[in-house]
């Protein structure tokens, strides 16, 4: 059902069709709005977050170009489901989120359902994780004013960052590719809509 949303939406790679067509969503969405699980919107998880829209987890998978030795860093855990996705194209998903209560709800779905080689932590994306990078790859699922310097520090040379970055309604989706001489190419790919990430201290 989801696989055929996603292609009538143009969404063409198959590794992304195959594993979204294979991930159970409806365990990474509250009891109560289950029925809504498959539909191409967003979904309230708690404490303000949100699952994303299916399409545009497909679409940001799509942009990061996985293969299975990529170590991946993601920003903004939320229910665990986008990690889950990522976990079954890459080698190693490194997932931070700073609310607590949904980095143990998500680390618990995670453990349950099977994705081992995903590691939560607790605490503010910001600070990245920088006791494992750099990263081949970075994810935000949160949307910033501008990427944190501390980020594109910890993505490795060859390396891509996909993330949301603007002002309430006016987001941008960046893709921000580092070449091997560390050299910083940045280029929009539409407009999206995500919550914004929490600023350090703030
Ligand atoms: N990827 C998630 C969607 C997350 S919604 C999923 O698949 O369900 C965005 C998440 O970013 C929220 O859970 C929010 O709490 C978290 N967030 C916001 N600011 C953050 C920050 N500074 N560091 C880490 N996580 C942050």
């Amino acid at each position: 059902m989801l696989t055929e949303l996603l292609q009538q939406r143009g969404i063409r790679d198959p590794d992304v069709l195959r594993v979204m067509g294979d991930t159970p969503r409806h365990l990474f969405v509250p009891e109560s709005l289950r029925e809504f699980s498959y539909d191409d919107h967003p979904v309230a998880i708690g404490y303000g977050a949100t699952i994303s829209q299916p399409y545009i987890v497909a679409v940001m998978t799509t942009m990061l170009r996985l293969t299975p030795a990529h170590r991946v860093l993601e920003i903004g855990t939320g229910s665990g489901y986008q990690a889950a996705i990522l976990s079954q194209l890459a080698a190693q998903v490194y997932t931070v989120e700073i609310v607590p209560e949904l980095a143990q709800s998500a680390e618990e779905i995670l453990r349950e359902l099977g994705y081992t080689n995903v590691a939560v932590r607790s605490g503010d994306g910001n600070l990245g994780w920088p006791e494992e990078a750099p990263f081949d790859r970075i994810i935000l699922t949160a949307a910033p004013e501008e990427i944190p310097e501390t980020l594109i520090d910890q993505l490795a040379p060859g390396g891509r960052l996909v993330a949301p970055v603007g002002i309430k309604t006016d987001q941008d989706l960046l893709v921000l590719d580092k070449g091997a001489d560390g050299s910083i190419q940045t280029r929009k790919a539409g407009s999206v809509l995500f919550i914004p990430m929490q600023r350090s201290g703030s």
